[in-house]
């Protein structure tokens, strides 16, 4: 890589510094944890409920509710990958945006090709 290129990268990185990218992606992912931790927690307290929505007359049987727990994960876990997904694409258009901005936007091309 070039100098040029080097500066761009480093233009991108400090795009993701002047948008406080660091702070927004580490709220996001305490929410995320928040969001699983609470789901987590009312299909603890709620087995009987969760166990009697799959069609189940037994309660207190900890493979059912194991089974129940991977299911509403999953289902958490692929809702928070797409928006986790369409943020980081946001933001890194963003960065990218910053550095065409300070005039590096041809050596930003240039040096995502060789990477
Ligand atoms: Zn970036």
């Amino acid at each position: 890589m070039t100098e040029q290129e080097v500066l761009a990268v480093a233009a991108h990185e400090l795009g993701h510094c002047y948008t406080g990218d660091l702070f927004k992606i580490n709220l996001l992912n305490a929410v995320g944890y928040t969001i699983i931790v609470l789901a987590l927690q009312a299909i603890i307290n709620n087995k009987e409920g969760i166990l009697l929505s799959f069609g189940f007359k037994t309660s207190c049987d900890a493979v059912l509710i194991f089974v129940g727990l991977s299911i509403t994960l999953n289902l958490i876990n692929f809702w928070i990958d797409k928006l986790s997904m369409a943020y980081s694409r946001k933001i890194e258009y963003q960065a990218d945006r910053f550095a065409y901005d300070l005039d590096f936007g041809e050596d930003l091309t240039n040096a995502l090709y060789k990477m």
